[in-house]
């Protein structure tokens, strides 16, 4: 059985250990030691990463009890490790740092929820970025903004967080928060005042140390609620991230760094109108052009501005100088939306030849089919062109 080093110190992060087993496979080498401070993976929390003598260590698992260190099986790691030698370990602190905040910071928040509103946080996810905390009941806005303030408030209390052992006796005094019944000794992590909470995970000493916590997003999630959050480096970071992303879009729009949401409103409402009077426009263009078409047999058109209904509209109208049909295309690099009318033509089987001869789509009554297609203009008006309709 592996002594777990990190049950008691968080910030240890070298230590002397001695290999009792190691067993491979084609591309890992595990290794079990008779103590260690690496925190395998569990709980929702990824493992701790780092190296046992300089050999690196991508993973730490519990597999059947134990806990196996995994490095990259390879000629020279073979060569560098056997059983019963008494080898070095580091484990990567900054990873482990950042993984204690937001652990910290997670039960703060969890503990605060439930105090608050009677929820149980039911899921729990520490990867290398966000974290998420899963609650079985629904916060609003309001509800998360008021954890937001009460977490962020015993951070700058920085009170110290403590680890219990607590005896059977002693446990049956201590109301605690537990996802799973837990057998053998039970592992509390105490936050005075705010939360109680049976863990196995690395927590810093004192809340002061996670720094911040920012509530990134939260929706609703299985009937409750999913709220994601970052703690310490990585809120900070994102916080960073963000407020150069708005003091860019406030650049850009000449608006107060806090206003720019009231002024990317105001260019969205524009752009919207001028895409309407763009439209409006494209629409006289092109019904003057269809005027000045004199009557043809096949009337075949290209044109970009043939956006949205104006496809349909154009072609309508030109159908009664088409003695067959009129066919309109709007689109660019050989991707077509095209719309075919006639008066006179039953368009069905030319919808379905022009469709296979240009792996189209589409299709409509027998006087106006509409579609997509791909193929070059020269090709699909030499189609058209030569179509026979009768
Ligand atoms: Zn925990």
């Amino acid at each position: 059985m592996t002594e777990k080093l990190y049950d008691n110190d968080s910030y240890l992060s070298e230590f002397n250990c001695k290999v009792i087993d190691l067993y491979s496979d084609e591309a890992k080498i595990y290794i079990e030691t008779d103590r260690t401070a690496f925190f395998p993976e569990g709980g929702g929390q990824t493992s701790d990463r780092g190296w046992l003598n300089n050999i690196y260590v991508e993973n730490v698992q519990i597999i059947d009890g134990r806990i196996l260190h995994f490095v990259e099986n390879s000629e020279e790691n073979v060569k560098k490790l056997q059983k019963g030698m008494s080898i070095c370990g580091k484990i990567d602190l900054k990873k482990r740092f950042s993984d204690m905040q937001q652990h910290s910071g997670e039960h703060i928040f969890s503990g605060i929820v439930n105090s608050l509103f009677g929820f149980n946080n039911v899921g729990f996810h520490l990867g290398t970025e966000i974290v998420t905390l899963d609650f079985d009941g629904v916060l609003n806005e309001a509800d998360i903004c008021k954890v937001e303030n009460l977490v962020n408030k015993a951070i700058w209390d920085n009170l110290e967080i403590k680890i219990l052992f607590p005896d059977k006796a002693e446990l049956e005094n201590i109301k605690y928060r537990s996802k799973i019944e837990i057998e053998g000794q039970i592992r509390l992590v105490e936050i005075p005042g705010i939360d109680m909470c049976a863990c196995c995970a690395p927590h810093v000493k004192r809340t002061g140390e996670i720094g911040i916590v920012e509530v990134v997003n939260f929706e609703k999630y299985k009937g409750g609620t999913r709220v994601s959050i970052l703690c310490g480096e990585r809120a900070l970071f994102d916080i960073r991230h963000k407020l150069n992303e708005n003091r860019r879009v406030s650049v850009l729009t000449c608006a107060k760094q806090g206003e720019t949401a009231a002024a990317v409103e105001r260019l969205k409402n524009e752009n919207e109108k001028l895409k309407y009077d763009i439209v409006g426009l494209n629409r006289n263009i092109l019904m003057s052009k269809a005027e000045s078409i004199g009557e043809q047999n096949r009337i075949i058109i290209f044109d970009e501005m043939l956006q949205g209904k104006l496809l349909s509209d154009f072609t309508i109208s030109l159908m009664p100088k088409a003695m067959e049909f009129v066919a309109a295309f709007c689109g660019e690099n050989g991707s077509y939306r095209y719309c075919i009318a006639s008066n006179n033509v039953n368009l069905r089987p030319l919808s379905k030849s022009l469709n296979e001869a240009f792996s189209g789509r589409g299709g409509g009554k027998p006087e106006i089919i509409q579609g997509s297609l791909s193929g070059n203009e020269d090709e699909i008006r030499g189609f058209l062109k030569t179509y026979c309709t009768e």
